[in-house]
């Protein structure tokens, strides 16, 4: 047997057991992975909660994960038994080791410890396609960054300020503020409420031309109007909530506006994407332009404090569970 972190109902940070579970074998095109340590995500709590559906009950949270590949597949020929590895995306992740596809995974490079390849890996790649991909940011650019002291928000400041994008970053504290101007953002608004009125004043009444909102019911309309004329909102989160049914008329009101709604999975659905995006990151982190700040960390076993502390606003930038 091993462990892992399981819900056999939707429900809150007490729906998570820790629970013997049957020893993973790899199906054909599988490896097992003894983690390392376990990234924790956004995504886990909607996955929990039921905001977003589980595929099968009980289920194993989590997302993300580092580790060693103890045992490979029928036609796994990329891996080896002893390879180093991470990845993000595969469901079930919150476990001591477990089974997964092989496609998923990438090879850790050897300076990365597995805490902070479990840290970077989600948050990371999420970052690489926000700046690279739904919108090319260039130097000079302003630029608004939501929860900019959380996980993918400290990542995404440093890798806008490396490129030369000037950042102002949206927190709740002053204690936050501080930590995002230390990662690059340039100019710092506590709370939403003035956000609109402060884009403003940086920009000398322009506006920006891009908003990265995480945060989506609260801020989604004060997002919109800190878009200059043909300015992209690029929603890619949901921490205090989905975003109601939009009427795209008021994309044409706001000044002829675009809207995503991207997603990770879909920017590394095909490999070639995956290890495009992980290999990018990969070279940010080793060049020092972005670093990965592992603030928090919990025993896997305790992953429902961890859950508890990232849904209250209490963490900031990147947490592991240590199995
Ligand atoms: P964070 O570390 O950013 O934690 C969430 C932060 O959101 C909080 O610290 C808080 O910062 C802010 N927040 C604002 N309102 C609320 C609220 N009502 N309840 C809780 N938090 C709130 O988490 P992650 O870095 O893991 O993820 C950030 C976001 O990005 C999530 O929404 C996640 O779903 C999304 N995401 C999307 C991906 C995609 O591909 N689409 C991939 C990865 C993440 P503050 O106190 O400063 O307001």
């Amino acid at each position: 047997m091993t462990k892992a972190i399981r819900i056999h109902a939707p429900g809150g940070p007490e729906a998570m057991k820790w629970e013997d579970v049957p020893t993973p074998e790899p199906g054909p095109g599988e490896v097992v992975v003894r983690h390392g340590a376990v990234g924790l995500n956004y995504i886990d709590v909607y996955f929990r909660t039921g905001l977003y559906k589980a595929p099968q009950m009980p289920l194993t949270l989590g997302m993300e994960g580092a580790g060693t590949v103890t045992a490979l597949g029928s036609g796994v020929t990329e891996f080896a038994v002893g390879d180093r590895v991470a990845y993000a995306g595969a469901i079930g992740a919150y476990a001591t080791e477990r089974a997964l596809p092989a496609d998923k995974l990438v090879k850790l490079p050897d300076a990365i410890d597995f805490r902070t390849g479990a840290a970077m890996m989600l948050q990371g790649m999420t970052a690489q396609y926000l700046v690279r991909r739904t919108h090319t940011v260039k130097p000079g650019e302003t630029i608004v960054v939501h929860a900019a002291a959380g996980g993918v928000g400290l990542i995404l400041c440093q890798w806008a300020k490396h490129i030369g994008a000037t950042v102002i970053g949206v927190v709740s504290s002053e204690a936050k503020a501080e930590l995002a101007r230390a990662h690059g953002a340039a100019h710092t608004v506590i709370g939403y409420q003035n956000l609109v009125s402060e884009v403003k004043r940086i920009t000398g009444g322009a506006m920006v031309p891009l908003v990265y909102d995480s945060v989506g019911k609260d801020t989604f309309t004060v997002s919109l109007d800190c878009l200059a004329p043909l300015g992209l909102m690029a929603s890619y989160g949901n921490a205090s909530g989905p975003v109601p049914p939009v009427d795209v008329g008021i994309l044409a009101a706001k000044g002829s506006l675009y809207l995503t709604r991207p997603t990770l999975a879909t920017y590394t659905a095909k490999r070639a994407d995956l290890l495009a995006t992980a290999q990018d990151l990969f070279d940010v982190v080793a060049s020092g332009a972005v670093k990965i700040a592992v603030n928090q960390s919990f025993p896997l076993a305790e992953a429902a404090a961890a859950h508890i502390a990232l849904e209250s606003r209490a963490t900031t930038g990147s947490t592991v569970l240590i199995p």
